[in-house]
């Protein structure tokens, strides 16, 4: 059923406070105490909102439910448009340390965020942009300069009503904008918490503004269950749901998370205690794998309870989702059934020990893991302390190699060695920002004779700066805002690799994060010894991929860009497939590479290495 047009049918809440402000934000309101700015035409009722809260402890998972719900809705053929919105005051994730926080996931626009947004842009299969994240820093700048000029007409600027003013216009601009059915809204942290305090007051007064059936508050909460006493307790979620209603918010589902399923006994006693029948209380417990927590959801009926809250049983679409129900469950199967191979990928890491750090390049190989059926040993070196006889210990049991993202000098020479090592020995090798340019110095030092080339990132005095900083950005100074941020516009080479892997389309998109770049004097030299520069800017000569030709190696490739952050399930990125296929094959050379794939392995089958 086509859902765009009904809108008059579900713009119900004709009565209420939104339509009010609406008439008032004609006159001018400074006499008003509800100082809630609206976006000029926004139709009240045409948008829904869905709310998800955090109860107990963070780190529950909640970006996971909340896109896994989101696309129930969006998978019925509904506009979805996710937003998280952290408590902290940095403007952006860009000067966040990923050893602490987590990747710092690019957005298309160049929004450096929170790696939430690449759980939801994978799962809702959607790019995202800035609108879809915000900080308590930019709802303060925002407030503040309009302060500034003389926004708020005389009156003294308070937390109630200008900074929740602020968010709640964020959210409707956001869903206007879009035109989105319904926006998710994550909030960060916990309920309770000092700093997104005035998020969930926000968020109480859109419930109240919106009316009866504009938001659904989903609380997501932890059941505890101690070893010694060897059964669940409930008592600190009801607790924590307390703490949401004392806020004045009433949750209309709650998602327990727990080790083990959460027993019917718990279920009823966090039911009774927060008002919230049984049948929207869901056992969110540990499972095998994420990708199946959609289905359950569905299953336990969690969508319809949503549509009914928020009255958009009307705006489904059945066929589009049985088609995407589809598409989804033959991923999961591919995922969930016995790999039919094995390999060993090692990843060079100035963070090894945190995987967090590299969410999105651990997720791009699941998804390829299950796209090829194999089952990948992925092993994190630490090249910091590494010298060439350490490489080659680690990597002959090795099938693939990635060099990924990386900043500062720590452990480069280690990866060059990595590289060398991969180079020389028909090991495939994926090279991902830092990676690619590592490839660069050991490509100049090694096959072209420039044997003290170096990047100026870490030897500004180097002879033979064969990766420099952009000549762009040369004028800028200072850390935090001065990277080459966002997806650009790839040129791929024809009869390349990658022009194999991307299907012989001569554009692609692909984001980037990174202020060096391949010095332009070296690429001729780079080139006459036979390295290949498969990707390019469109206009200028920046280089944004690499490559060995197939008849010397059988798979060499690096990348400017992040190929990681566009990886997703049901489309795997190409670099990554590549990768994986070659690793399969180099784990099972007996194996006729058709039965590995015939999509992923180029056709010129390897020789020799590239020789210095
Ligand atoms: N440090 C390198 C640069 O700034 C690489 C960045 C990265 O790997 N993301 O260009």
């Amino acid at each position: 059923m086509p859902q765009k047009n009904n809108t008059s049918q579900n713009a119900s809440a004709g009565d209420s406070e939104v339509s009010n402000l609406l008439a008032e934000a004609g006159q001018s309101s400074h006499e008003s105490e509800f100082f809630s700015p609206i976006p000029k035409g926004y139709i009240p009722g045409r948008h829904k909102y869905v709310a998800v809260l955090g109860t107990v402890m963070s780190g529950l998972g909640k970006g996971i439910f909340s896109s896994s719900l989101a696309k129930l809705l969006k998978d019925k053929g509904l506009k979805v448009e996710p937003i998280k919105m952290e408590g902290y005051l940095n403007i952006d994730s860009g000067t966040l340390n990923p050893y602490r926080h987590g990747e710092v996931f690019v957005l298309d626009d160049g929004m450096e965020t929170d790696m939430d947004l690449g759980t939801y842009e994978r799962i809702l299969d959607q790019n995202l942009g800035g609108a879809n994240f915000t900080t308590s820093g930019q709802i303060y700048r925002r407030v503040l300069d309009k302060e500034r000029h003389g926004g708020y007409l005389g009156r003294d600027v308070q937390m109630i009503p200008h900074v929740t003013g602020e968010v709640k216009y964020n959210l409707r601009k956001l869903a206007m904008d879009k035109d989105a059915d319904v926006v998710f809204i994550e909030v960060g942290g916990t309920v309770g918490d000092f700093e997104n305090g005035f998020y969930i007051e926000a968020l109480r007064e859109l419930a109240f503004e919106e009316g009866e059936e504009g938001v659904c508050f989903v609380a997501l909460t932890y059941v505890i269950e101690p070893q010694a006493l060897g059964e669940q307790k409930s008592k600190a979620a009801q607790l924590g749901l307390k703490k949401l209603m004392e806020a004045g918010i009433q949750p209309h589902l709650v998602a327990c998370r727990g080790h083990n399923e959460i027993e019917e006994t718990a279920l009823e006693k966090i039911a009774m205690f927060s008002n919230v029948p049984k049948r929207r209380c869901f056992s969110m417990h540990d499972r095998k794998s994420i990708y199946t927590i959609p289905e359950s959801m569905r299953e336990a009926g969690l969508d319809r309870e949503v549509l009914t809250r928020l009255g958009l049983h009307d705006r489904v679409n059945q066929r589009h989702e049985d088609k995407a129900r589809e598409d989804w469950r033959v991923f999961v199967s591919k995922l969930t059934s016995p790999r039919k191979f094995q390999a060993k990928i090692g990843i060079t890491g100035k963070y090894a020990k945190i995987r967090d750090a590299y969410a999105s390049i651990d997720k791009a190989l699941e998804h390829c893991g299950a796209h090829l059926s194999v089952d990948l040993d992925v092993r994190w070196l630490d090249t910091t302390e590494m010298d060439e006889t350490d490489v080659t210990r680690e990597l002959e049991q090795l099938d693939g190699i990635i060099v990924p993202g990386g900043f500062g000098k720590r452990g480069t020479e280690g990866k060059i060695a990595c590289i060398k090592y991969c180079r020389e020995n028909a090991l495939p090798y994926l090279g991902i920002c830092l990676g690619f340019q590592m490839a660069v110095v050991e490509f100049a030092r090694h096959v072209c004779g420039l044997t003290d080339a170096g990047s100026t990132e870490f030897d500004p005095k180097s002879p033979h700066p064969v990766i420099d900083i952009l000549p762009e950005q040369k004028k800028i100074e200072g850390l935090g805002g001065n990277m080459r941020l966002g997806g650009k516009d790839v040129q791929v080479k024809a009869d390349t690799l990658a022009s194999f892997l991307f299907d012989e389309q001569n554009m692609i998109r692909a984001r980037f994060r990174h202020r060096f770049e391949v010095d332009p004097k070296y690429i001729d030299k780079l080139e006459e010894h036979g390295m290949i520069f498969s990707g390019r800017h469109p206009q200028q000569p920046i280089m944004q991929m690499l490559e060995l030709p197939t008849k010397m190696h059988p798979y060499f490739i690096g990348a400017q860009f992040h190929p990681e952050l566009t990886s997703r399930p049901l489309e795997p990125q190409p670099m990554f497939m590549g990768l994986v296929a070659a690793a399969i094959q180099h784990a099972n050379p007996q194996v006729d590479p058709a039965e590995i794939t015939s999509r992923w392995l180029p056709p010129t089958l390897p020789t020799t290495p590239v020789e210095a």
